[in-house]
């Protein structure tokens, strides 16, 4: 199957909800409205559009979702996880970039992003090179704005350089949708977006478990495109109460002994979870993921007393990514989430010709053996399926150590 645009993703989500045997009226039932969200994504941004709001494409965590919102624009993450479009890409980019970096390019090459296509703007920022320069060949496309990204994150100076920049988009925006963004509007998209933040929190939650009663695979769901849609809050609370019956019924999503597995490193956007799905093949269970598409940009709220515009800076400003130096708040999360989550393992997944998650792993393995004593697996791929069968043997052979309470680091 051709899987090059987001409507022909969605049709292979809702397929393979019902070939995972959802049982009617079961608690897989909950998760079907989270496999079919970006056609429902697709559908409000539609209905969006045609009712005269701005639709704005963004590519990273770092983008302050609450000024969009605030504005009453619509923030849509745009596709980027399939293999299919990075031949088109490496047209125009070399071979070893990140298939992230390609895959967004590829599908804006080829025409197959919707979202992009409908978007007034793209708002990105200065993370790492390849995107950074990646964004460029996009300007004779779309209308671009650039929030440039200090990367010392402990120094109020890089703080006050970044708040500036916020402001900066605050006024694109304003120019953008034609409207002033009040201290009350922000504060309204604030709470809206700390609710989705909790409820998430709450769903991963039972990832913490022994056993668990959330799949890596489930949890991966949840990462959506259009944050703040008005029927996601029904479907969370759909969702946890599954989950609590799940619980309540003592249905885990695992055996008790299997290995529990925390996954590190770069974002799995839909489309890329082959990790995932290994790790669930072998008989792991993926307990908890410290990455851009799982706890890591809810871990923390925006305050929601004091200067609004500020607090969002903050708040955005101290995500732990990979591009920043030195990214200690990462150990800090790892730290925080093997006491909740008490994995047994730790596979930290590096896209190829990631430099900065590459090199950054070595401080991970180090951190990770020297605080905690725990198994290691660093897993350097791309999205096609062609090294699958490697790196299930890899992740097998971690699993068996890891039960026979050895340890290994890889
Ligand atoms: S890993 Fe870094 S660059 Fe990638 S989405 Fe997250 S914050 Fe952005
Ligand atoms: S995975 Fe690494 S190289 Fe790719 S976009 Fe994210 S930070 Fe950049």
């Amino acid at each position: 199957m051709d899987d090059s645009s987001c409507a022909e993703n969605l049709s292979s989500q809702n397929r393979s909800a019902s070939c995972n045997g959802s049982t009617a009226g079961g608690p897989e039932d909950a998760f079907k409205y989270f496999r079919g969200h970006t056609a429902r994504c697709l559908e409000f941004a539609k209905q969006a559009k045609d009712k005269g709001r701005k639709i704005i494409g963004i590519y990273c965590e770092f983008t302050p979702r609450e000024l969009i919102l605030a504005a009453g624009a619509v923030p849509i993450c745009l596709c980027g996880g399939s293999q299919s479009t990075i031949s088109a890409a490496e047209e125009d980019l070399p071979n070893n970039l990140c298939p992230l970096i390609k895959s967004s390019y590829g599908y804006i090459k080829q025409g197959s992003c919707p979202f992009f296509e409908m978007a007034e703007a793209v708002v990105a920022e200065t993370t790492c090179d390849g995107k950074k320069k990646m964004y460029e060949l996009l300007s004779d496309r779309k209308k671009l704005h650039i929030l440039e990204l200090p990367q010392k994150p402990d120094q109020e100076q890089a703080y006050r350089h970044w708040l500036a920049e916020v402001k900066q988009l605050r006024d694109f925006l304003e120019e953008l949708c034609s409207v002033k963004i009040s201290d009350e509007k922000l504060r309204r998209s604030i709470r809206v977006l700390n609710s989705e933040r909790s409820l998430r929190q709450k769903v991963y939650a039972y990832g913490a478990y022994n056993p668990p009663y959330l799949r890596g695979t489930e949890a991966s769901l949840l990462a959506g495109r259009i944050a703040g849609m008005p029927s996601d809050e029904a479907a969370y609370k759909e969702l946890l109460e599954a989950l609590e019956k799940r619980r309540q019924n003592a249905q885990a999503t695992a055996a008790g002994e299997a290995v529990r597995v925390l996954v590190t490193g770069v974002p799995m956007v839909t489309g890329a979870e082959k990790l995932l799905e290994i790790i669930e093949q072998a008989g792991g269970a993926v307990v908890a993921q410290e990455n851009c598409t799982g706890i890591k940009p809810v871990a923390e709220p925006v305050a929601e007393d004091g200067d609004p515009i500020e607090a969002i800076a903050r708040k955005y400003f101290a995500l732990p990514c990979s591009c920043m130096t030195p990214n200690n708040r990462r150990l800090e999360l790892l730290d925080e989430l093997i006491e909740l989550y008490k994995p047994q393992v730790v596979i930290d997944l590096v896209w190829q010709a990631c430099h900065t998650y590459n090199v950054e792993s070595l401080l991970v393995r180090k951190h990770l053996a020297d605080k905690h004593g725990l198994s290691y697996l660093k897993i350097e791929t791309d999205y096609s399926p062609s090294d699958r069968e490697q790196i299930a043997m890899r992740v097998q052979a971690l699993l068996e150590v890891a039960n026979s309470g050895g340890s290994q680091v890889g």
